[in-house]
């Protein structure tokens, strides 16, 4: 599995639901968790439903290994904020962790790196897990600044005060998310590895090796795992293919 050549953390998978799923899906959870039982596994699992399904989901996973995280949350921790939802609410249902800056976020709200960061540091605050992406679109991968990139969106993102237990990098390239499509597992290495170095310098090597970097774009369970045992991968962030449990199972077990 992933070497950052100082013993590697340990992985995860985690599911994101997107704006997907409605009480049925709750049926997939408990297929899940079902099927997680008697799995040996090195790697936690997490799934990110949509905020509407996080108490109910949270309720199914209780005696589970599984646990859950929200899809996005709001810089301020309460107010007149309409429809946004703060990372003490997401506490509050039972997530230990959200996402933030997915590359969704950032093209259909305009997320700026400044937002992701207020984000990541409001997750903080709430004692949640701040998950951040990161990744290139193709435009920048072809004109050879896909590591210009990720550097730029690392540096502005991330809080100064990110440590290996409360925040996790996604590198998810935007061209890999939902085609099919995934880079070479060169291309996932250099990057990986890039991102390493860059969080040793932006929060200390400490830190910087203890900080899972999961790969997301287009992880299905037929490339799991070959993706999963690329250096420095500690794991995915998996979109369409954690919506059935039997796919994510399949990709969950490359940790088996
Ligand atoms: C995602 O959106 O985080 C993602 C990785 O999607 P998919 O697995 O469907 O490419």
């Amino acid at each position: 599995m992933a070497e950052n050549g100082k013993g590697a953390p340990k992985a995860l998978v985690a599911g994101n639901w997107k704006m997907n799923g409605t009480k049925a899906s709750l049926k997939e959870i408990r297929l899940l968790s079902g099927m997680l039982k008697g799995v040996r596994l090195k790697c936690d699992v997490m799934v990110c439903p949509p905020a509407t399904l996080l108490g109910k989901v949270n309720d199914l996973v209780k005696s589970s290994r599984i646990s859950t995280g929200g899809q996005d949350c709001h810089a301020a921790p309460s107010g007149a904020h309409t429809g946004d939802i703060s990372a003490a609410m997401m506490g509050d249902a039972g997530a230990s962790a959200v996402i933030v800056g997915h590359s969704e976020r950032r093209a259909d709200h305009g997320e700026s790196n400044a937002d992701v960061k207020a984000k990541a540091e409001a997750a903080h605050r709430a004692g949640l897990t701040a998950i951040i992406c990161i990744g290139e679109t193709l435009e920048e991968r072809k004109a050879g600044a896909a590591l210009r990139v990720v550097s730029g969106q690392l540096k502005g993102s991330l809080p100064a005060k990110a440590t290996g237990d409360n925040t996790v990098i996604a590198y998810e390239p935007v061209w890999a998310i939902g085609t099919g499509l995934t880079p070479t597992p060169q291309e996932i290495a250099a990057v990986h590895k890039h991102i390493r170095k860059r969080l040793g310098v932006l929060v200390g090597e400490k830190h910087g090796e203890a900080m899972r970097i999961l790969y997301g774009g287009s992880v299905k369970p037929g490339n799991a795992a070959e993706l999963m045992a690329i250096d420095n991968v500690d794991g995915a962030l998996v979109g369409g293919a954690s919506l059935k449990a039997a796919d994510f199972i399949g990709i969950i077990k490359a940790y088996s």
